[in-house]
């Protein structure tokens, strides 16, 4: 049985190319700076983000962590969205390891922060108050359905923080994915930023890693803070030859991705009791009728018996995610394996009951 996994995109494994760049990578210890490969793997992410220089760190988490850590100091404040990846889903790193304090604004339904919200967030200065240091970005909103925030938001956001005396990150996990949505240079959406990260082992296929950009004094205290966390690396180089590939080659195809999620979304609106969210990149929302009698965890269970892997996030909701090894048979197959779990009732269920009593 094939297996087909829409979790997340992180389950992304190596692509043949990665495989065999990994194999015969060149090594160096990068603590001391001398790994050639991660060398040239921060070399390219900060051309092809327009930034002076890079850094590269284990997960997003750790990279959104140094990014905080480079830019604040203990009991400063950053901006950030409540719904943001930051803010849920990192363990509040920034206030356990780094003493900095979190200021959430809501986030709106297309991902972005009020202008108004983030202005009168902005803390005067008064002995009473903390230090506002930082604003956060997401792109693209994980949690706002994977929709992209455009370079004119992104501009508008940075000049309220210039005005402000703040720094800006974008926590741009898969801020690739947002520039092929919107079909701009992914230059155009970090330039505004005083640093960005994104992932190589989402989308990308990389196995392991992000990329920290910035300028070069941004990047040498993330440095520090990457080293303190234990997130010095020494024979990197096998792991940043797959992001070299990530980097170079894996960029250029999530338009298939964002196919894909567009194809699995028109398939999935069309099955009786499924209501699907605004498909913006390679993430696909839905919510379950009230009136379907099997709640997602038993949907969950009996699609991943199917060989279908799809993440329920409450009783009645589900989120699938494309990637590269999503393919179209394999959106067939999700699409046949949710219609027949849907419409096979179940012996327990209600409907199935009151069906047979109708019948006799
Ligand atoms: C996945 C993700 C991260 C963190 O990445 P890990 O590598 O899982 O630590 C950060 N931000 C966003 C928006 C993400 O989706």
């Amino acid at each position: 049985m094939r297996d087909v996994d829409l979790r997340s995109d992180t389950v992304t494994r190596p692509t043949p190319a990665m495989w065999a760049a990994m194999a015969v990578a060149e090594v160096g210890d990068d603590v001391y700076g001398e790994d050639p490969t991660v060398n040239q793997l921060e070399l390219l992410a900060a051309e092809h983000l327009g930034k002076e220089a890079a850094l590269f760190v284990a997960s997003g988490t750790q990279g959104n962590l140094v990014s905080l850590l480079a830019h604040c100091g203990r009991g400063d404040e950053v901006i950030l969205g409540d719904k943001s990846h930051t803010f849920r889903f990192e363990q509040g790193g920034m206030a356990a390891l780094g003493g900095i304090m979190p200021f959430t604004l809501p986030n709106q339904p297309d991902g972005t922060l009020r202008l108004e919200d983030i202005e009168a967030a902005i803390r005067p200065d008064d002995a009473h108050f903390p230090y506002t240091r930082l604003i956060c970005l997401e792109n693209t909103h994980n949690l706002c359905h994977g929709v992209p925030l455009t370079p004119e938001y992104t501009r508008r956001v940075a000049g309220l923080a210039r005005n402000h005396g703040l720094k800006l990150h974008i926590d741009g996990a898969r801020i690739f994915n947002a520039a092929a949505a919107l079909e701009v240079d992914v230059r155009e959406l970090v330039a505004p930023a005083d640093s960005a990260t994104f992932c190589l082992s989402k989308g990308l296929c990389a196995p392991v890693g992000s990329m920290v950009c910035g300028d070069v004094d941004f990047i040498a205290r993330a440095r520090r803070a990457r080293k303190v966390l234990g997130g010095g690396m020494r024979q990197a180089g096998i792991i940043a030859a797959a992001g070299i590939i990530a980097l170079e080659v894996m960029t250029e195809r999530l338009d298939s991705d964002h196919a894909s999620a567009r194809v699995l979304a028109e398939g999935l609106a069309a099955i009786p009791g499924i209501h699907v969210a605004p498909v913006y990149t390679n993430m696909v929302y839905f919510d379950l009728d009230e009136r379907l009698p099997l709640d997602a965890y038993e949907i969950e269970a009996r699609l991943a018996a199917r060989g279908v892997r799809i993440g329920a996030r409450s009783a009645r909701s589900f989120r699938a995610v494309t990637h590269y090894w999503i393919d179209d048979e394999a959106v067939d197959l999700t699409l046949d394996a949710v219609r027949e779990v849907l419409g096979t009732p179940a012996v327990e269920s209600p409907i199935l009951h009151c069906d047979m009593e109708a019948e006799h």
